[in-house]
């Protein structure tokens, strides 16, 4: 599809700002601090931001990542996180189109960006974005693809596969294999995406989970454990199967 100027400038700008929403999410869910106030400060020395620190991507590039008080390192998962928002907003709106169903998409990939980041910096998929997270796309699926019954198996096939491996994991090894957040992860991208792209998405990241896995054993000689939680692989993993999961899954029927 063509792409109209407007409808662009719109989803970069929105990318860029929900993405630096998404940085505070990622610094305070796991903290339990409040999302809305108070306002952005430097966590060194305190310095609280002023509109023009607060810039997505720029003021990183005019600060050169550092404190404009105390010069203290700022994080590049800042940028990071503002651009990745941006460009996967971007992606969907090429897939999409300026449709109803590219709203539901965004609000999706902004979820996966942030268990994304959080998962990789603290090994946890907070509730918070999870839980809420199936019944959105649950009610989404009613009027949206989907569409309510394939949602509704999603989340049962997503949460219950994952559940059924993590229990029989656990009763081969007597140790806890995945966690409950894998669970409710899976089943809230079975609620948005379909059961068809959720087996998908859980094909896709056991793949790159194990090869990913593999090279650090190889690298690191020994040592079974992944470098990488699950979740981060799931988000990437789902953030494919929601622009080209359908394609891709076609694709692969044909060869048959
Ligand atoms: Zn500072």
């Amino acid at each position: 599809m063509s792409a109209e100027p407007i409808e662009l400038a719109i989803v970069v700008f929105l990318g860029l700002a929900i993405g630096s929403f998404l940085n505070v999410v990622v610094h305070r869910l796991p903290r339990h601090e409040s999302l809305v106030s108070p306002g952005s400060r430097c966590p060194s020395c305190g310095y609280a931001l002023r509109a023009a620190d607060n810039i997505p991507v720029l003021s990183y590039v005019v600060l050169l990542g550092r404190c404009r008080q105390c010069r203290t390192r700022i994080s590049a998962r800042y940028p990071l996180v503002e651009l990745a928002t941006a460009v996967l907003f971007v992606l969907h709106y090429l897939v999409f189109g300026w449709t109803p169903l590219l709203a539901i998409r965004l609000l999706f990939v902004a979820s996966m960006v942030a268990l994304f980041a959080i998962d990789l910096e603290h090994r946890l998929l907070p509730d918070a974005i999870t839980l809420p997270g199936v019944v959105i796309g649950l009610a989404a699926s009613v009027v949206l693809p989907p569409g309510f019954r394939d949602a509704v198996i999603g989340v049962l096939a997503g949460g219950g596969v994952l559940w059924a491996i993590g229990e029989a994991y656990y009763r081969y090894s007597g140790e806890e294999g995945m966690g409950g957040g894998d669970v409710k992860m899976l089943a809230m991208i079975g609620a948005f995406l379909g059961w068809q792209q959720v087996m998908f998405t859980l094909v896709f990241s056991s793949i790159a989970g194990s090869v990913i896995g593999l090279i650090v054993i190889a690298i690191k000689r020994g040592g079974m454990k992944y470098a990488l939680p699950f979740g981060t692989f799931l988000s990437i993993a789902a953030v494919v199967a929601s622009l080209y999961g359908e394609q891709i899954v076609r694709w692969y029927a044909g060869l048959y």
